[in-house]
């Protein structure tokens, strides 16, 4: 007998088995390995990169190069471990020297961004600098003008079926050698944990 398993965690499986056979744009020429993403399916959270660096493309891992060192380090300060959210990143692929991510390859990957949420249908999303905070903005029909603006506050995000708050916050790599921006990263997502505590409540 054949047992049909439409758990979150086979589901977000079969987007990275598609993730692994694609093709959509130049980026499947470079890569060494797709970063489809990793975490836990049934988690209320999401955090949003915005693609794989050198490290993440030898591994096929988001965030294990020196700006997940600062993610993990963040990640201990607010008592939030990897392996009860889900991270990923905009880009599933490495850009060649670490570029910013193309408008059209954005648009060629972000399907796949938009299945994963609609999997997981995360209470709260976290989006790590510039280009996922940009692309989750656009989603959401706001405007999207700095990071300095915009880190730290909470944003209701209506999707097609569910409902998720949204915290943009300084990406982990700019906080690679600037002390203060890691401590607003850390008073950030501090305030996203009362968030999710009050909500529990
Ligand atoms: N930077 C990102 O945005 N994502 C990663 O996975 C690694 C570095």
């Amino acid at each position: 007998m054949q047992i049909h398993d439409n758990s979150k965690h086979h589901q977000i499986e079969a987007i990275a088995e598609e993730i692994r056979k694609c093709q959509k744009c130049s980026l499947s020429k470079t890569r060494t390995n797709v970063v489809p993403g990793e975490g836990d399916a049934e988690s209320s959270v999401v955090l949003i990169g915005e693609a794989p660096g050198y490290w993440e493309d030898r591994k096929g891992r988001p965030f294990v190069g020196a700006a997940g060192k600062v993610l993990d380090e963040v990640l201990e300060k607010i008592g939030l471990k990897r392996a009860e959210i889900f991270i990923t990143n905009v880009l599933k692929c490495r850009p060649p020297g670490n570029r910013d991510p193309r408008s059209e390859e954005i648009r060629a990957c972000t399907p796949f961004l938009d299945s994963q949420l609609g999997i997981i249908k995360p209470r709260f999303i976290v989006t790590l600098g510039r280009h996922s905070t940009a692309y989750l903005f656009s989603k959401m029909n706001l405007n999207f003008y700095s990071m300095r603006r915009v880190h730290g506050q909470i944003y209701e995000a209506k999707f097609a079926d569910w409902e998720s708050l949204v915290m943009p916050t300084f990406h982990p790599a700019a906080a690679l050698y600037n002390v203060n921006l890691r401590e607003d990263i850390i008073n950030d997502l501090r305030l996203l944990r009362r968030k999710m505590r009050q909500l529990k409540e």
